[in-house]
């Protein structure tokens, strides 16, 4: 299918919102205490439309569906074979549905209306694709016990699975976690971001149309403190599965603490450094993976490679080659199907990142590239690729995660001091090595402390690897029949023979 021009998507857009309320066994229905929250278009400040705003006593209803959805084995005992097939029919329908999901996607968070498109929800129908293959596949186990009796070990849904989504990448995440969560057998609650809660209502309608159960998936947009507060309270939410930010995350083990000790998933924050070696084998393609890997979905990705560490020979000639490859990625219009930068988030999140500019300044970092927001279109916040140089170990901007377009490089003289840099911080999702040299390659590979270690490349991966992170980067892991995992409990059946 040819790609709408910015001309068509920009007049969809005006009509494109048609899903506001919360979605709850199988219906949409407003919040119980009938108040809504503005959704703002980042691409020029306009309102979208007005959501309902759950809280707690929507997520005690959506939890109750899910729950008598669960109790009801509408799902969790349908056959294997049927829950696939059903999860393929919904596939289909993501994709025949694919340019309004993106269209939604990208006036939410302000992304290129491409990105939306050909990434965010071409991987959304991937990962659930995915996931619908995996259900009859999965067997469970024989223990070797003494030849009397026999026991076996199966994997069990879990119940009902709270999962609470960031705005970064939401039908992605989301497929993640719901995908993995329905392969288990679970029913869900789905809490999407507040600034993104539009893509998810859509994909829940679409699952309802493919047949899917009612209560076996609800979503209810609304704010943290209240809704995604009372989702990890919950004592009939029995696994919550989290991705945002690291200060929030630890919040939900304190609500699982304070409740029923339900199990916890987190996906936190990043700050994945590139370990350069003055041997690197291709020096452009260095560049452009370092570039696209802090740059692309302007520097909002949680694994972004925002520290660049690089052998002082080589410094200079990298980053005029960064700089080069980021004149391809300047914000434009999220409409025009040729803009590969969007939009930060929204003001809160624009503002913070220009303070983080800011900041960089005045510890004494250099700015090479960038620096000062531009308005390709009037009300909007943009930010372009912006590159620190005389970054210095400790300093804020090399320490804290400021998700937006900010790469900050640090000059070093060799691979120990490299390494160490690399390692000393709070996060662990990932890091990348570039060297021509095979055995170094396993050696500080082997060193550097992440979920995920590139060498010679950036941001490889797929629905068929492990995603998650080591330290404050999170426990439990997205992605791969590891992640089915973390929606089960593991049951054993000893029978005396
Ligand atoms: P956030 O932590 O502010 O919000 C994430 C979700 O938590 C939202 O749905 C929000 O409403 C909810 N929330 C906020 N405060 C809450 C509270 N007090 N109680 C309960 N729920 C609450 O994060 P964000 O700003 O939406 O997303 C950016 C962050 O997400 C970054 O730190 C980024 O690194 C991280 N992230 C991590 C991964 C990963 O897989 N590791 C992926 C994407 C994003």
């Amino acid at each position: 299918m040819a790609m709408p021009t910015k001309q068509e998507w920009t007049e969809r857009a005006e009509a494109q919102v048609k899903r506001t309320q919360l979605f709850i066994n199988g219906k949409f229905v407003d919040a119980a205490s009938g108040k809504t929250f503005e959704s703002i278009n980042p691409r020029d400040g306009k309102l979208i439309a007005n959501v309902a705003e759950g809280d707690a006593e929507d997520v005690n209803r959506a939890v109750a569906a899910a729950k008598a959805s669960f109790d009801a084995g509408v799902w969790r005992e349908m056959a294997p074979l049927d829950r696939k097939k059903l999860i393929l029919r919904w596939v289909e329908l993501i994709h025949a549905h694919a340019e309004e999901l993106a269209l939604l996607e990208t006036m939410n968070c302000g992304k290129p209306i491409s990105d939306s498109l050909n990434v965010d929800v071409a991987s959304c129908a991937n990962n659930m694709q995915w996931y619908a293959e995996c259900i009859d596949k999965l067997y469970g186990e024989i223990a070797p016990i003494p030849r009397d009796s026999v026991a076996f070990i199966e994997r069990e849904p879990m119940g009902v699975v709270g999962a609470v989504v960031p705005w970064n990448y939401p039908l992605i995440i989301t497929s993640w976690k719901v995908g993995a969560a329905l392969a288990a057998g679970n029913s869900v609650v789905l809490k999407p971001a507040e600034q993104s809660p539009l893509s998810a209502l859509l994909f829940a309608e679409l699952a309802t149309q493919a047949g899917l159960p009612d209560g076996v998936l609800n979503v209810v947009p609304g704010f943290g403190p209240t809704a995604g507060g009372a989702l990890g309270r919950h004592m009939d939410v029995n696994k919550l599965a989290f991705t945002g930010s690291t200060e929030v995350g630890k919040y939900f083990l304190k609500y699982a603490a304070e409740s029923n000790a339900k199990a916890v998933s987190l996906e936190l924050g990043g700050k994945t450094p590139h370990v350069v070696l003055g041997d690197l084998p291709d020096i452009d393609a260095a560049a452009s993976a370092i570039a696209w890997g802090v740059f692309y979905n302007a520097g909002q990705t949680c694994h972004a490679g925002t520290r660049v560490i690089v052998d002082a020979r080589v410094e200079d000639e990298l980053l005029d080659k960064v700089r080069e490859v980021s004149k391809s990625i300047m914000p434009g219009d999220t409409y025009d199907p040729a803009t590969a930068m969007g939009t930060i988030v929204d003001r809160t999140q624009f503002d913070r990142v220009n303070e983080y500019i800011k900041i960089g300044e005045s510890e004494g970092a250099k700015i090479h590239t960038g620096g000062k927001p531009v308005e390709p279109v009037k009300g909007g916040v943009f930010i372009p690729p912006t590159i620190f140089t005389d970054v210095k170990p400790g300093m804020r901007i090399e320490k804290e995660e400021i998700f937006g377009p900010v790469l900050g490089s640090v000059r070093v003289t060799n691979e120990e001091e490299a390494v160490r840099i690399a390692n000393d911080t709070q996060y662990g999702l990932g890091a990348a090595l570039w060297t021509r040299d095979v055995s170094k390659a396993h050696k500080i590979a082997r060193q550097l402390r992440a979920g995920t270690v590139w060498v010679n490349t950036f941001d490889r991966s797929n629905i068929t690897t492990p995603f998650g992170g080591f330290k404050q980067s999170g426990t439990g892991r997205d992605r791969s029949l590891h992640s089915i995992e973390g929606y089960t409990n593991l049951k054993t059946t000893w029978i005396q023979l």
